[in-house]
């Protein structure tokens, strides 16, 4: 299995080498050169199995022979072995054909832990292989930020500085990062904005001396690796449901698109699918471009769904190769033309592809609220306000008869405060984050100055030299 680009100049690479890499040269993004397909038999084999089974299953195609069976396989059953629930990735029933799946029993309680879990073990073993470590560099507003830490704390061959803007994350998410004590993690509370932190981080990366000489790496929600192991939980959640001898659609809260991407990554190795629904919170470019076929940038308003306050969702583009029928020249084009404008239109036979298998809505702050307080009501379960975004438009945007799964993509006790409010009832961290405001933190706290950052840098790289 190779990896070509969306924009179609950058050289094919084998699964290890885009692990590592990121964006491709071309600035696209990687994708497989023709997407695995599986049997209905192979399908139902995987029927009833562990979670780690059908993660090592779905991703030995896509590994394509660079990582050994035996070693893939126990990654992915020490990766999962670590979550919350004996399932991984339970459903719920909310109604009728209506359910949820539960990704947030993971270290840092939201869907990022699925992939990222893996990733970072999968880094390891490759960066292993080639005998080389990395740094990560990154900046967080709060929401990957836990979750990539999680994903890299104690790996033999990486180590990871992550910037967040002093005093403008929530309690939880700080705390997520800064009592996590291993020595291969630095946190740096930077004196500004988020802005400021990923500016810091951009120029960090634009420095190429600084960034060869530490091997600066990246854990975005662009890589490769990230959206194929997405693809594992609705697998399992299909087959769960009678899948492939019944079809079953989704329901995703999306912002940067990669989730929802997995999904038609499930059903373009042959899962029965049926429609994808993208549920966006106020911040509704996707949702549009979804209805319309037109795609037209705005400003980035506060939500109290805050992983999904997104304008430019950097994963759409993997779909935009495949409504492009993979023409690397025409994305590009497309691409720039939407960088330049700030708006794109796709043509009429390329909208109708999109709307044959995708439906959208937005749910706007009101009725996140309510529908925390209503499901609450009626079901006694609590839910974060993404789910929440992804559970009012499925209601909404339902047809047919096949059961809609939402993507239940937080755990609720991460956002207390909306929940409480739309409730009355303040979430509880599970069991072993409990002590959480308890253990003590690590960080530095440092003015926006990129020589004090690089010399972070260096401090944590000086450790295993
Ligand atoms: C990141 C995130 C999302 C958005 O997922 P994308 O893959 O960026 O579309 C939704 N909900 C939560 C809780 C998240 O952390």
């Amino acid at each position: 299995m190779r990896y070509i680009s969306t924009r179609g100049q950058a050289p094919s690479l084998a699964f290890d080498d885009v692990l590592l890499a990121g964006l491709a040269r071309d600035g696209g993004l990687y994708v497989p050169e023709a997407w695995p397909q599986f049997s209905q038999a192979q399908w139902r084999a995987l029927r009833d199995r562990p979670y780690a089974e059908i993660a090592a299953a779905v991703l030995r195609p896509f590994v394509g022979g660079t990582i050994a069976d035996a070693d893939l396989e126990r990654l992915a059953t020490e990766t999962y072995a670590g979550f919350g629930h004996p399932a991984v990735a339970p459903l719920k029933q909310l109604g009728p054909g209506l359910w949820t799946m539960e990704l947030f029993h993971g270290p840092t309680l939201a869907f990022k832990d699925y992939a990222l879990q893996l990733v970072g073990r999968l880094f390891d073993h490759v960066l292993a292989a080639k005998g080389t470590r990395v740094m990560v560099v990154g900046a967080t507003s709060g929401d990957t930020g836990p979750a990539g830490i999680a994903a890299c704390m104690d790996r033999a061959a990486v180590d990871i500085v992550m910037l967040h803007p002093n005093g403008r994350t929530s309690p939880v998410q700080r705390r997520q990062m800064t009592t996590v004590l291993s020595a291969n993690v630095r946190n740096i509370a930077l004196e500004g904005t988020f802005d400021d932190c990923q500016d810091a981080v951009k120029a960090l990366f634009n420095d190429l001396e600084f960034r060869d000489r530490y091997n600066l790496s990246a854990v975005n929600s662009i890589n490769w690796a990230r959206v194929a192991a997405q693809i594992v939980y609705y697998a399992h959640a299909a087959l769960s449901l009678g899948a492939p001898d019944r079809t079953v659609d989704f329901c995703v809260p999306t912002g940067n698109f990669g989730n929802v991407l997995a999904a038609y990554g499930a059903k373009r190795m042959g899962l029965p699918v049926g429609r994808m629904i993208v549920a966006t919170n106020r911040n509704d470019i996707m949702a549009r471009t979804v209805a319309t076929g037109r795609m037209a940038l705005e400003a980035v308003a506060p939500t109290v769904s805050p992983s999904m306050d997104v304008q430019i969702s950097s994963n759409f583009e993997r779909l935009m190769f495949e409504l492009n029928a993979r023409d690397g020249a025409a994305t590009a084009a497309m691409m720039a033309k939407f960088r330049a404008d700030g708006r794109l239109e796709f043509a009429p036979s390329q909208h109708a592809d999109l709307a044959a298998e995708f439906d959208a809505g937005a749910c706007d702050e009101a009725a996140t609220l309510a529908e925390i307080g209503a499901t609450y009501r009626t079901t006694g379960e609590l839910i974060d306000p993404h789910t929440a975004v992804a559970l009012h438009v499925a209601r909404k945007a339902r047809r047919g008869n096949n059961p809609v799964v939402v993507a239940s993509t937080a755990h609720p006790a991460k956002f207390p405060d909306a929940v409480e409010r739309a409730t009355g009832v303040r979430p509880a961290l599970p069991p072993r984050l409990a002590d959480l405001f308890d253990r003590p933190e690590r960080v530095e706290v440092l003015p926006n100055d990129l020589a004090r950052i690089k010399q972070v840098v260096s401090d944590l790289a000086s450790r295993t030299k």
